[in-house]
């Protein structure tokens, strides 16, 4: 039988979250703080449950343990994956995560972190930040150290539909009015480099100055080189974004009809625009699912954008 795991998101409540997952994507959550909405999660802060069918009322960590066969008895303690939905009404701080080998030592046996970002919405002359202008460690220790953020910081014009990647390192931070797709290791582990001067509960939030230095990689990589405009993404194809040491991320642009064979190890879907059927089962925006091992061949029909991934 082809079971297809749909999945219920879970949300966050965050100071600079919104309405758009409410208002734009129909999730039945309440509050004008909804930051990010889980969609395919096993992670400990936020484990989602089976929506419906043999396996309905698991959570994806507990279908994972229980069930490896379905995922192709991939070899990892823990699902690696992690998608999010992110609704940034203000603007986020500027962070950056360490790579495993860093993680592995200073953050308890932790697994680093390695993400992506596919900007589904944002303002017209939107921007994001991502890497830094220090040409040295020195001038980056000093810059970070004497607070010179306004010559530290990079800030590069985006646009709905560009694809970035973010490899451990790289200094990054979602402007506010931005929506975004992000695909991530199964990882919290964030340091916060600045965060505007801005006062929580009266007071400013930790900042993380010397985990930073230590990981920041220097020189950043080229901006030409940062992101990637999908204008010219073919319809009605599994089009790879990225493939990295941990993931493969595609885009999926349905106009009509699109079959392929699912031959990942399993392969995680967000719908994130549009309706249509999925081997004949009704698929809308703001569905979550996977398609498990040895699935076989999928029939997508209808006008659906579709950002899929699956683990490396
Ligand atoms: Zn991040």
């Amino acid at each position: 039988m082809k079971e297809v795991l749909f999945l219920n998101p879970v949300f966050t409540h965050n100071i600079w979250g919104g309405t758009k997952l409410r208002e734009e994507f129909g999730y039945p959550v309440e509050g004008n703080d909804i930051g990010e909405c889980w969609g395919i999660s096993a992670h400990e802060h936020g484990d989602c449950v089976v929506r419906e069918g043999v396996y309905e009322g698991m959570t994806l960590s507990s279908l994972w343990t229980s069930y490896p066969e379905l995922f192709g008895n991939y070899k990892s303690e823990r699902f690696p994956l992690l998608t999010k939905i992110i609704d940034a009404k203000e603007d986020l701080s500027i962070q950056v995560h360490p790579d495993d080998e860093y993680a592995a030592v200073h953050e308890n046996g932790s697994y680093g972190k390695t993400e992506c970002w596919y900007i589904l919405d944002c303002g017209k002359d939107a921007s994001i930040v991502i890497g830094h202008n220090a040409k040295t460690k020195e001038e980056l220790s000093d810059m970070i150290r004497n607070g010179r953020w306004s010559e530290f910081i990079r800030e590069i014009p985006i646009q709905k539909g560009d694809f970035l990647q973010i490899d451990p390192g790289t200094v990054h931070a979602i402007k506010g009015g931005t929506l975004i797709l992000e695909t991530q290791q199964n990882s919290d582990i964030t340091y916060r480099v600045y965060d505007y001067d801005r006062l929580s509960n009266g007071k400013p939030r930790e900042l993380h100055v010397n985990q930073s230095i230590d990981v920041i990689t220097v020189p950043a990589k080229e901006i030409g080189d940062s992101v990637r405009h999908t204008d010219d993404v073919p319809k009605n194809n599994l089009y790879e974004l990225i493939s990295c040491q941990y993931y493969k991320v595609f885009q999926i642009d349905v106009d009509g009809e699109l079959e392929f064979e699912q031959s990942f190890p399993f392969l995680l879907m967000s719908v994130v625009d549009g309706n249509g059927k999925l081997d004949g089962k009704p698929v809308k925006k703001g569905d979550h699912l996977i398609l498990f091992n040895g699935y076989g061949s999928v029939k997508i029909e209808g006008q659906l954008k579709i950002i899929a991934s699956t683990p490396v």
